[in-house]
């Protein structure tokens, strides 16, 4: 499989220099040059495939021969060593629960398979990478911890100091090996800036590769298809609706993927609090991207959502296309707040603001088209936005047992100045 960048088709590149590059050039996005095609052995079996098959069989056709079949074979077995149970909430509706990895959300899915595939790369060539995040919190951890002890590869965090929650700071500062925490005094905005500065400046003297772990690598997007085929799977069912809680589209445009290599569903139906720019599309046909505004749901708080370019080419830039396969709604937080409670008494589940904002949706599309199962995508632990649920619902979840264990490790990061001397000063200790 070759890949494409989504302004220039005649941009084409390897899967490997897709990944190391994360955008492609006039800040396009990588596609794949073709969609795959699942063939019928694959859905006669899909039933009662495994999730780490499901992602070998799927996964082999994007990455090719790039990556041999007994080493790609043993990646998919690390990444996905987790469940993503599909659990009945009500009598038709089912949480997909991609919460139980490392950081309890499901972007652990993405940034655990980029990472190992980065490090394969890396290995292969006797390279050393070295991965700059900013982050204001989750992003972060999620990328870190996908990247532990990966041979060949460092992750250096900056993350605003004092402006993360405790729960955020202890999984950014606590997985020791060959992740670096750097505590910013400034904001998040300073921590990107710093970030920038680096890769246009620092010279690395060809020593190592100085890359980001974008969430727009192809490599974040290709694993997110795979537990689409799982729901589907478990629900034993090619009539079911799925709701995508959703922010920069990446979550929804891997399942657009796995449909298009032909995984049948009733629907996809994107969610989204207030920051409503696809639902709004989808009703319209114009884009209107527009800042964005605070929710309670706050990793969906995109009014531009970068997914979008990959989406708008899937769909021929054509919203009514789109909209035959996408059914968008959005919701406000006092709708939010009101389905946690009335989930958590009336169902006993405690629902994550997100999955929440994924449960609204579900509702509304099956309210319309009765008679079909739901699903929807429970993108992140309830444990990880503790206050907003206790608020809610009145419960306190448990912390889940990774948190705990890092709630208990001791903070270790650098304090750094908000200025590039310090960043690069670091950079030149450690590498060069
Ligand atoms: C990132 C995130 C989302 C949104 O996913 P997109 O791929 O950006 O649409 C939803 N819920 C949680 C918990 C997230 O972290």
């Amino acid at each position: 499989m070759k890949y494409i960048s989504s302004r220039d088709k005649n941009h084409i590149v390897s899967f490997e220099d897709a990944v190391k590059r994360g955008l492609a050039p006039n800040k396009g996005l990588y596609m794949p040059q073709e969609y795959i095609s699942m063939g019928n052995d694959f859905w006669a079996n899909l039933f009662d495939m495994s999730l780490p098959e499901i992602g070998y069989q799927v996964g082999k056709k994007y990455v090719g021969d790039e990556i041999p079949d007994s080493d790609f074979k043993n990646l998919c077995n690390e990444v996905l060593n987790f469940d993503i149970p599909l659990v009945q909430v009500k009598d038709n509706v089912f949480s997909l629960e991609l919460f139980h990895g490392p950081t309890c959300a499901f972007k652990d899915v993405g940034a655990r398979f980029m990472a190992r595939c980065l490090g394969y790369f890396s290995q292969k060539n006797n390279e050393k990478t070295v991965i700059l995040v900013a982050t204001s919190g989750d992003t972060g951890s999620a990328v870190a911890r996908g990247f532990l002890n990966v041979p060949g590869v460092d992750v250096i965090i900056l993350y605003p100091s004092g402006k993360v929650s405790e729960i955020q700071e202890k999984q950014l500062t606590t997985n020791g090996g060959n992740i670096t925490a750097l505590e910013v005094n400034g904001v998040f905005d300073d921590c990107q800036r710093l970030v920038k500065t680096a890769f246009a400046n620092f010279d690395t003297k060809n020593r190592f590769h100085l890359t980001s772990a974008n969430s727009i690598n192809i490599a974040r997007l290709i694993p997110q298809s795979f537990y689409y085929y799982y729901a589907v799977a478990q629900a034993k069912d090619y009539d079911t609706a799925i709701c995508v809680p959703s922010g920069n589209f990446g979550n929804l445009t891997g399942g657009i993927l796995a449909w298009k290599s032909g995984l049948q569903v009733n629907k996809f139906v994107a969610a989204t609090n207030i920051n409503d720019t696809v639902p709004n599309y989808l009703e319209s046909g114009i884009y209107t991207p527009k800042p964005s505004k605070q929710t309670i749901s706050n990793a969906m708080d995109v009014g531009d959502p970068s997914n979008f370019e990959r989406l708008d080419i899937i769909f021929d830039h054509d919203s009514k296309k789109m909209h035959q396969t996408i059914e968008g709604y959005s919701f406000t937080d006092e709708q939010t707040r009101k389905k946690m409670q009335q989930v958590r008494d009336i169902y006993g589940y405690t629902l994550d603001p997100h999955g929440a904002v994924g449960f609204l949706g579900i509702e509304k599309y099956l309210a319309s088209n009765p008679g079909i199962k739901g699903i929807f995508l429970e993108t992140a632990h309830p444990a990880k936005f503790l206050d907003v649920v206790k608020e809610s619902t009145g419960v306190t979840p448990d912390l889940p047992e990774t948190l705990q264990e890092c709630m208990k490790k001791s903070k270790k990061s650098i304090k750094i100045d908000n200025k590039y001397e310090d960043l690069a000063q670091i950079l030149t200790e450690k590498y060069l």
